[in-house]
């Protein structure tokens, strides 16, 4: 393995405090007349996206957004449920700036960047005034002030929330701020475009092939700047919570291009979603975190007891969070919830046909509280149950399990959001950058919104202003020419190959090979088994995959092999990343590292890095580089949730 070059985050000296500020004041400025001169491109309209070309485009810049929904509204963030963090302090309880920055290191279990997390800690207070002037509805409490919940991993009440719709909201606001800069002409909007490779022009980003999944024309845009705000890779796993049509097919042919891939292999698993119940389902639902604010979570005392909730007993229950985490109770992270419901399941006291449950009560609250109350603040979470699975959870105990449901790994980032391509802007779920190997719950959508509506408009400026430019032309430079021949020869190999097996078959299995091994827990055994099984399975696609439909054409099928054929090489990437960490860190378990009491056990001298991944060919193993993780601010400890 080589470490061979010295990545720099371009972390700015000073106080923790004073960096982002200072360093606001250091970037270089683009001044209002040559803004109108650079054009920008934007893959992607969730938060991130959105907030990015909205603000860009206000800010003067000419700006062309893309996503793949028929609306730049439909994007994955409106999935979103139970809140946004910021450190407002509104509930008077205890919360800072500090604290936000601290709990998110530590919920991260330390292999996030110091820098990086206390401007996202800082920044957070921006994005809730800018939302409320946007009209956002977020909750209010009885004297009209807005209201605060508790998310995981923090003894306090910072999560702002719309019920359980805030990404929806959310989106909505930053959809409305992007529709007045389409309006005025500063966004141009792509909708149903897919992009399918970024193009360089003298080692810069300089523009992107797209295919129109209307017509199925390959196309090519232009620009001086390229910024991917296009989501998480958890479909790797096929079964996740997010919608289907995320994928990696945008960062992973960046870092085919030379950006390169940070912490593949953490991926969070959601410890309270709908448990998988059949073979051919294609998607899993949340129940969002906020739910542990009031619902109990618990499981029978005795392995294998098959009694109806109501019919057990409270001496016979195992409130298992409450009772091994007294601090933090039903409100661990993320993590450390899952693993510890997967171990009770494993002992046999999992509930539900399948024994792949345990249970979220919520019977003493709405006691407490009353009906009314419990409603008023997750009424639509509990229809979704209901309409999903038929049960009533005012009357019996929800059953939940864990899945797959973000991606803390992602293209590598400096602190301009810079990824190792000049030029290359990477934000929200699609970069590594604030949450180490554990994102704590409510950081994700401040994470995307901090980036597209408060970093990017600053950093991206830096870079314009002291760059020199050729001139290019997406229909003229052999560049483009070369970025259309590729992706137009990979689409003709995906539609010759007519198989016999679908490419659902496929993302099937790949799902089910890195679920069983490089899921909640991993082992190099597995991980070394599951990386041959991965690469046999590519191949086998390749030879045996069929695409029906053609290539000009409105054709989902195509769509998905794709995206598929992507998540088969990327999956072999988060094994490679998987086994060359060898500690427990976060959401990354390997069952050889572990305290006495079953909790990850990091080994900060040699793993308190952020490991970053260069393609070198197909078929070749990649390049490690090590960004190293310094920590003058917090002292490295065991986390403890006690
Ligand atoms: C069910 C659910 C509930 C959640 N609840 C919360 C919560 O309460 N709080 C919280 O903080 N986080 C939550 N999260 C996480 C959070 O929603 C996401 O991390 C966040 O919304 C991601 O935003 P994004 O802008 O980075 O990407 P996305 O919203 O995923 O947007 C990606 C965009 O990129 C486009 N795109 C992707 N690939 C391409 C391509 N190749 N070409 C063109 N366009 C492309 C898509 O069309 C889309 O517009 C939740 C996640 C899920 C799944």
């Amino acid at each position: 393995m080589k470490a061979d070059i010295k990545l720099d985050a371009k972390i700015p000296e000073g106080p923790l405090a004073e960096k982002w500020d200072q360093y606001r004041f250091d970037l270089k400025l683009v001044n209002p007349a040559n803004k109108k001169k650079f054009e920008i491109i934007v893959v992607g309209t969730g938060l991130a996206g959105a907030s990015a070309a909205a603000t860009l485009a206000e800010l003067g810049y000419h700006v062309k957004n893309f996503c793949i929904q028929d609306s730049p509204r439909r994007a994955h963030s409106i999935a979103a449920q139970g809140g946004i963090n910021a450190a407002k302090n509104y509930a008077n309880d205890g919360d800072s700036v500090w604290r936000l920055f601290y709990d998110t290191i530590k919920g991260g279990d330390f292999r996030a960047r110091e820098a990086n997390v206390y401007r996202l800690a800082q920044v957070s207070c921006n994005i809730i005034d800018h939302c409320v002037a946007q009209g956002i509805p977020f909750a209010r409490d009885y004297g009209g002030f807005l209201d605060n919940r508790s998310f995981g991993g923090a003894q306090v009440s910072r999560t702002f929330y719309a019920k359980g719709q805030t990404g929806q909201q959310l989106l909505l606001g930053a959809y409305s701020a992007l529709m007045r800069q389409v309006s005025t002409g500063m966004v141009k909007m792509f909708p149903r475009r897919e992009m399918m490779d970024l193009v360089l022009v003298d080692g810069k980003a300089r523009g992107i092939v797209a295919r129109n999944l209307i017509s199925g024309e390959i196309e090519t845009y232009e620009a001086h700047a390229v910024v991917l705000a296009t989501g998480g890779y958890g479909n790797v796993f096929n079964l996740s919570t997010n919608a289907m049509a995320s994928n990696v097919t945008a960062a992973f042919r960046a870092y085919k291009k030379g950006a390169y891939f940070a912490n593949p292999c953490f991926t969070q698993i959601h410890p309270t979603c709908i448990p998988v119940h059949g073979t051919f389902q294609s998607k899993l639902t949340l129940m969002s975190e906020s739910l542990r604010n009031d619902g109990r979570v618990w499981v029978p005392i005795k392995p294998g007891d098959k009694r109806l909730p109501g019919d057990i007993p409270e001496s016979e229950r195992d409130y298992y969070l409450e009772n091994k985490y007294p601090s933090f109770g039903n409100l661990v992270p993320r993590d450390v919830a899952s693993r510890n419901a997967k171990e009770q399941c494993d002992k046999g006291k999992g509930v539900g046909e399948t024994g792949l449950a345990v249970y979220l009560d919520f019977t003493d609250a709405i006691k407490r509280d009353g009906k009314n109350v419990i409603a008023g603040k997750y009424g639509n979470l509990f229809e979704m149950y209901e309409k999903i699975t038929g049960d009533n959870p005012y009357k019996t105990p929800m059953m939940i399990y864990p899945a797959v449901h973000y991606a803390m790994g992602g293209l590598w980032v400096d602190y301009n959001l810079m990824s190792t391509i000049p030029g290359l802007f990477v934000l929200g779920e699609a970069n590594f950058s604030d949450h180490g190997a554990n994102r704590l719950g409510a950081s994700a959508l401040m994470q995307g919104l901090a980036d597209g509506y408060f970093v990017i408009p600053y950093t991206i400026g830096g870079y314009l202003a002291e760059t020199t430019f050729s001139n290019v032309s997406a229909s003229d430079s052999k560049e483009f020419k070369q970025g259309i021949e590729k992706v137009q020869k990979k689409i003709d190999k995906l539609l010759s190959v007519n198989g016999k097996r679908t490419v659902s078959e496929f993302h099937r299995e790949l799902g089910l090979i890195l679920w069983e091994h490089c899921g909640m827990s991993r082992n190099e055994e597995g991980l070394i088994k599951a990386l041959s099984m991965v690469k046999a399975l590519r191949h086998e696609f390749w030879k045996n995959v069929y695409v029906p439909g053609k290539g000009k054409d409105l054709n989902q099928s195509l769509e998905n092999a794709g995206r598929v054929a992507d998540f088969l090489e990327f999956g072999e990437l988060m094994i490679i990343d998987a086994m060359a960490r060898k500690e427990s860190c976060g959401c990354h378990f390997n069952t050889a590292f572990q305290t006495e009491e079953n909790e990850a056990r990091r080994d900060d001298e040699n793993f308190c890095h952020v490991a970053a991944w260069e393609y070198t060919g197909d078929d070749q193993k990649p390049n490690f580089h090590k960004e190293s993780l310094v920590f003058e601010n917090v002292e490295l400890s065991q986390r403890s949730y006690k």
